[in-house]
C-alpha cells in the first residue's frame, strides 16, 4: 500500500459514537455527529450514524455537499456562519444552519425562496469564548428577525465555548443559555427544536450535571474521532482512541553523529533547539513531512523520538529498532495533526471496517429471479 496514508478504522469510531450517544441519552442530548476533520467522508458519516447520530454537521459547505450526494438522508448542519457568497450552497447543500448575522439570514431567506424551500436556522449566542455569537441582549430580536423572514425556520439557540479562548462551558454558560431559550419561546410561535449547548468540551459538564435544563443537543467531533475531550485532551473513558493512524515509510537509515558539525544558523523552519545527545544516533528518515501532518501533533511508537521534521521529512532516533529502509512506521495523531493529513492529497485515506460487505447481485434481473 502507498505512503504515507492515514488508516480509519470505522469500528472505533462507531463504538465512540455509541458510547457517547448512550451516556448522553438518559440526559435528554442527542448528538450531531461532526466530520469536519474527516473532510465529509460518508464512510465516516456512515460510522456515526450506526453509532447513532441523529443528525451531521461540517463547518463546510464543500463537505456537506459531499455527503448529501453520497446519498445520507439525516439532517445536515452548516456549523460555521454562512458566508455570504455562498448562500445559494448553503440552502442546497445543509438543512439547518448556524447564524450570528442579519444580513446573511436575509440572504438565506432570498435564496430559500429562490429554490422553493425553507431552510432552518440556529441563532448562535455568545457567552463569553469570543468567537460566533450574538450578545445575550440582542438574541430575542434577531430570533424575530428569523421569525419573520419567509424563506426561513427558527429552529433553536446555540452556543460554542472552548475554541477560542478556552472558556469552560460550565453548568453557569449553560443554564444562560437555557435561560435565553426561554425567552426567545416566550414569543409565540418560536417553539424551539433544538437547544445546541456546545462542542465535545460540553461532555464533563453534560455527564456530570443532573439538569441539563433546556440543552438537547451536542456537536461532537474531536471526542467520536479521537476519544479525548478537548479541555484537557485527555482520553475519555471507554473510548478508544486509536480510530486514526498514521503510517510512513523509512527512506534512510544510518548511524549518524549526535550533534551537527559547522557553523549554525537557521534551520527549514527555523531556530532548531540544541542536541542534547552525545556519540552516535540510530538515525531514520520517514517520508512524510510538513505538508502532510503537524509536526508537534504526532506520537511515534514506544522507543523511537523525532529529531525533527521539514516540508517532506521527518527525522527520528530509531533506539534499538531494527528499522529498514522500506520499513512502516506508525503514529498515532492529535487533532491538528488528524486535520492535516487529511486535507493533504498526498497522504491516502484508508478507511477499515470490520463489517462484511453487502454483497450486491450480479445483475438487477438475478435479484428478481
Ligand atoms: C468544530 C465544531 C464543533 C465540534 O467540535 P469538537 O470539539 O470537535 O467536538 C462543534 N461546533 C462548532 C461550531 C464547531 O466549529
Amino acid at each position: 500500500m502507498t505512503a504515507p496514508r492515514l488508516e480509519i478504522d470505522l469500528v472505533a469510531i462507531t463504538h465512540n459514537t455509541s458510547t457517547l450517544v448512550d451516556r448522553l441519552r438518559p440526559k435528554g442530548i442527542r448528538v450531531t455527529g461532526v466530520s469536519k476533520a474527516t473532510l465529509g467522508s460518508p464512510g465516516v458519516a456512515a460510522a456515526m450514524l450506526r453509532g447513532g447520530v441523529t443528525s451531521l454537521g461540517d463547518s463546510r459547505v464543500e463537505n456537506l455537499a459531499r455527503l448529501r450526494s453520497s446519498g445520507i438522508a439525516v439532517p445536515l448542519t452548516l456549523i460555521r456562519s454562512p458566508m455570504l457568497s455562498q448562500v445559494d450552497l448553503v440552502v442546497r447543500s445543509a438543512d439547518v444552519s448556524l447564524n450570528t448575522e442579519a444580513v446573511v439570514l436575509d440572504a438565506l431567506s432570498a435564496a430559500a425562496i429562490r429554490q422553493h424551500t425553507t431552510h432552518a436556522v440556529v441563532v448562535m449566542v455568545e457567552l463569553g469564548d469570543l468567537r460566533e455569537g450574538v450578545a445575550a441582549a440582542d438574541i430575542v430580536d434577531l430570533a424575530r428577525t428569523v421569525g419573520r423572514r419567509p424563506g426561513l425556520r427558527l429552529a433553536g439557540l446555540g452556543t460554542n465555548l472552548a475554541c477560542q479562548c478556552g472558556v469552560v462551558p460550565d453548568k453557569r454558560k449553560m443554564d444562560e443559555l437555557s435561560r435565553l431559550a426561554e425567552q426567545v419561546e416566550r414569543t409565540p410561535g418560536h417553539k424551539l427544536s433544538v437547544v445546541s449547548g456546545g462542542n465535545s468540551a460540553n461532555l464533563n459538564w453534560a455527564l456530570t450535571t443532573d439538569d441539563v435544563g433546556r440543552i438537547d443537543e451536542l456537536r461532537l467531533g474531536e471526542s467520536i474521532l479521537l476519544g479525548t475531550e478537548p479541555l484537557h485532551r485527555r482520553p475519555i473513558d471507554g473510548l478508544r482512541t486509536d480510530a486514526f493512524t498514521l503510517v510512513a515509510e523509512v527512506i534512510e537509515t544510518k548511524a549518524k553523529p549526535a550533534q551537527p558539525w559547522g557553523e549554525i544558523a537557521q534551520a527549514a523552519y527555523g531556530v532548531q533547539p540544541p542536541r542534547r545527545d552525545t556519540g552516535t544516533v540510530r538515525q531514520a528518515i520517514l517520508a512524510v513531512g510538513r505538508q502532510d501532518v503537524d509536526p508537534d501533533g504526532i506520537t511515534p511508537p514506544p522507543g523511537i523520538v523525532a529529531l525533527g521534521m521539514s516540508s517532506d521529512h521527518l527525522v527520528v532516533d530509531v533506539g534499538d529498532h531494527g528499522v529498514s529502509v522500506g520499513d512502516e512506521l506508525t503514529f498515532r495523531l492529535d487533532y491538528s495533526a488528524l486535520v492535516r493529513a487529511m486535507t493533504s492529497p498526498f497522504v491516502t485515506k484508508a478507511e477499515r471496517s470490520a463489517l462484511p460487505r453487502v454483497r450486491e447481485p450480479a445483475h438487477p434481473l438475478d435479484a428478481s429471479a
